[in-house]
């Protein structure tokens, strides 16, 4: 079993109008010469979560971050938060489905590892909210 202890949260960076699934990040990821799709997760604008690279398998998704994490990928944030609520609901669930399993993961964004403003937000603040 894979060390969990870190859930990084992630964007397509692609416009709202684009409904890009696991499958279209897939072709990219594997055009660049990756074996699989980078994530673990997508959530896709209408709220459909996908699977993508097997959990059991490191991702290709954070610099450095990649084999004691999952990655999961929020369609959208090209330039700003524009997340349907759909998927800002199935993100929270996935999170605490997550946390349940992997009780001693913590949740980032991206843009706390990197100079990526990936995925538009402060996940650290979101998360701790409520
Ligand atoms: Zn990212």
């Amino acid at each position: 079993m894979r060390q969990i202890d870190k859930i990084i949260i992630h964007c397509s960076a692609t416009p709202t109008d684009m409904d890009i699934t696991a499958s279209d990040i897939r072709d990219w990821h594997i055009d660049r010469g990756w074996s699989d799709i980078g994530y673990h997760y997508v959530i896709r604008r209408d709220g459909t979560l996908e699977d993508g690279r097997p959990i059991e398998q490191a991702g290709a998704h954070t610099k450095g971050r990649n084999t004691n994490s999952i990655g999961i990928c929020l369609i959208g944030g090209a330039d700003s938060f524009d997340y349907t609520l759909d998927q800002m609901d199935v993100l929270v669930d996935l999170v605490e489905t997550l946390e349940e399993t992997y009780p001693n993961a913590t949740v980032h964004g991206h843009n706390e590892f990197s100079g990526k403003a990936c995925p538009q937000f402060d996940v650290q603040a979101f998360f701790t909210e409520d």
